[in-house]
């Protein structure tokens, strides 16, 4: 499939990564990141992309912020993808935006070329056509323009000619989008304005468009070097000029989502499926992912494997978290087993998160209690009787000793069987500190204990006194009461408790929560 040109020669592929958020790269783009040998990146590129590339994969970090830290110069790094290809790689260049668009992309190809190496093009959204949507501004509008230009800011305003016809732009163009031209805007507004532009045409500065940390201020030609100036934004930053910026007025919805600019510390598993942070950044909130826990096997399965063997004896069984669901599966399926075997015995969950997962192994739960907790649970089985019955309830190795008590207390045979553990993870623990100690945290969302225990944990405070300083302004969100006590047992408040103890009721929670700051 490789279309190769030298013999043992790799490829370079010149991928654009989208303005910012993750998201916006295209099918092509990840798929190429997958595959790839090597990645070669730089400072607008997100590092969450990265994500997607192979962990044996070679990653190459070249910097370039404008002026700021040149840590590759242009030259190093197009020598550096030809010894990478020339040694066979299959290279992907990673660049912000479209490798098109003030991108440099053509100089790197046409090192390329000249070398005779393989090279493919993935355009990328640019970052003049996500500013202007993320700050809700239609670039083009029928009633109001017909014509975009984008333009460079980054020319030397001392140099005698410039390759910018001010003249023909000022008046000629529409809709005017300059790349990288903070530091001159001064000199910008001045020629736009000398050449005929109207000192009221409506300008928008947006920074980092398109992820949570989007800043933007709106203003004209004759306010905006002021009103940059008092709002300190700083690049990376894009310019729109033009009479479509009216239009903002009216359909800004990035910006105005229930959570934008709120930064949460999103306590979880490693394992567990994002959909808490997905929620959370789909109403705007910027999440720093903080896995608490890892789950991992344990080393002797006896207990369950042997519950298996006669599992038609049993009455119930019983799932108490989403990673006791998938740790069972993956027994039952290592023992040559599936979701047939189980029909025997009622299958009972703690809340409806459990079921659905369950339900993707085929098997839609028997009993699902009103009050998702593991009380909730013993209490509905109790209502049922539980006297006489075999109850099986595979878990994490250390877990509340609540649920089988009761039922034992009952009258049932309660078959506890460890299949997973909770390890706290070792990593982050700094980055965790420096983030609280910034100060810009506004939440920390805990979903089971071991969250709470393990935060602790990781941020490691001296005293109560040092915990309270740390975590001083920023709210907790608990998903349910277990989780809330353990959190005030710590001598913490918790301040966001959804009634009804599931993901989606959490995010509405936070939402309103929050809300009211
Ligand atoms: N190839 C890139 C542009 C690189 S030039 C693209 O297609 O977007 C670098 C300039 O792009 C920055 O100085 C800034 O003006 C702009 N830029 C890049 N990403 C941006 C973002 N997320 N928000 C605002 N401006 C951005």
């Amino acid at each position: 499939m490789e279309q190769q040109t030298k013999t043992g020669a790799g490829k370079v592929y010149l991928v654009g990564a989208g303005p910012g958020d993750p998201g916006l790269i295209t099918l092509r783009g990840k798929y190429l990141l997958e595959r790839a040998e090597v990645v070669v990146y730089d400072y607008l590129a997100n590092r969450r992309l990265l994500r997607y590339v192979s962990p044996s994969a070679e990653m190459v970090y070249v910097g370039k912020r404008g002026g700021v830290e040149h840590s590759h110069t242009q030259d190093e790094i197009n020598a550096m993808l030809v010894e990478f290809a020339g040694r066979g790689k299959t290279v992907v260049r990673l660049k912000g935006g479209d490798p098109f668009i003030f991108g440099r992309g053509g100089e790197e190809l046409e090192v390329l070329a000249a070398h005779g190496i393989a090279f493919e093009v993935v355009p990328g959204v640019t970052s003049a056509t996500a500013a202007a949507t993320y700050a809700g501004i239609p670039i083009t509008h029928r009633g109001y323009t017909a014509s975009v230009a984008f333009i460079t800011g980054h020319e030397d305003p001392n140099k005698s000619t410039s390759n910018i016809d001010w003249s023909k732009i000022a008046t000629g163009i529409g809709t005017i989008v300059v790349y990288m031209g903070i530091k001159n805007l001064p000199h910008i507004v001045r020629n736009l304005i000398d050449h005929g532009r109207s000192a009221d045409t409506p300008v928008a500065v947006v920074r980092w468009a398109s992820t949570p940390e989007q800043q933007s201020v709106v203003g004209t030609l004759a306010t905006i070097v002021d009103d940059v100036r008092e709002s300190g934004i700083k690049p990376p930053a894009l310019i729109v000029i033009g009479e479509v910026v009216k239009l903002r007025e009216s359909i800004d919805w990035f910006e105005k989502r229930p959570l934008f600019g709120r930064r949460i510390i999103v306590t979880r598993t490693r394992e567990q499926a994002s959909e808490l942070v997905a929620g959370l950044e789909e109403a705007g909130a910027s999440c720093f992912e903080c896995s608490t826990i890892n789950i991992e096997p344990v080393d002797d399965y006896r207990i369950l494997d042997e519950a298996l063997e006669r599992i038609n004896e049993y009455h119930w069984i019983l799932f108490t978290s989403i990673n006791a669901v998938r740790h069972f599966f993956k027994r039952l399926y290592a023992k040559g087993m599936d979701a047939r075997d189980l029909k025997g015995p009622d299958i009972a969950t703690v809340g409806r998160s459990t079921a659905e997962l369950l339900l993707e192994y085929g098997i839609n739960a028997d009993l699902i209690p009103p009050v998702f907790t593991g009380e909730g649970l013993a209490q509905s089985l109790l209502d049922l009787g539980v006297e006489g019955r075999n109850i099986l309830l595979p878990r994490a190795q250390t877990g509340r000793e609540i649920l089988p008590e009761t039922l034992r207390g009952a009258g049932a045979q309660v078959t506890v069987a460890p299949i997973y553990r909770n390890v706290p993870p070792q990593g982050r623990k700094e980055e965790l500190r420096a983030e609280l100690e910034r100060g810009k945290v506004d939440l920390v969302t805990f979903t089971s204990s071991s969250t709470v225990k393990n935060f602790l944990a990781m941020v490691a405070a001296e005293n109560q006194q040092e915990l309270e300083r740390l975590l001083s302004g920023v709210k907790i969100a608990a998903i349910g009461p277990i989780t809330a006590k353990t959190v005030t047992d710590a001598g913490l408040k918790v301040d966001i408790q959804p009634e009804i103890y599931t993901i989606p009721e959490m995010i509405r929670a936070i939402i309103e929560g929050l809300r009211s700051d």
